[in-house]
């Protein structure tokens, strides 16, 4: 599972980002994932919360931020931005000519550890 290997991930990084300064515990993570990511935040909490046990993140909190996808056209000259997963066309104009420059994200933003 996709999401499985994130959390792992983000774990990892929450882990050593602890024990490299000092701390123990892991209170709270904050990820910032972009709708475009493909990523189910569902599936998401789900594994965090298999993942965290017996970890220094075992009482810790998941905040995630999603960022909506946005994109800049190349017909119009414009930017946007969207709540779907995914962009066809310029919602301004209806070009398919354009970037998506936003949404595609998956960050950690914020650690809270003690
Ligand atoms: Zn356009």
């Amino acid at each position: 599972m996709h999401e499985a290997s994130i959390i792992l991930n983000v774990l990892d990084i929450a882990e050593q980002h602890c024990s490299k300064n000092g701390f123990e515990k892991i209170d709270s993570i904050k990820l910032r994932i972009g709708k475009a990511s493909g990523v189910m935040l569902d599936a998401l909490y789900f594994a965090f919360k298999a993942a965290r046990i017996d970890t220094p993140a075992s009482g810790a909190v998941l905040d995630i931020m999603e960022i909506p996808v946005g994109g800049h056209c190349n017909a119009c000259k414009k930017g946007f931005s969207v709540e779907e997963r995914y962009v066809f066309a310029c919602p301004l104009c209806g070009s398919g000519d354009f970037v998506v420059t936003n949404g595609r994200e998956l960050d950690i933003v914020e650690l809270e550890v003690s």
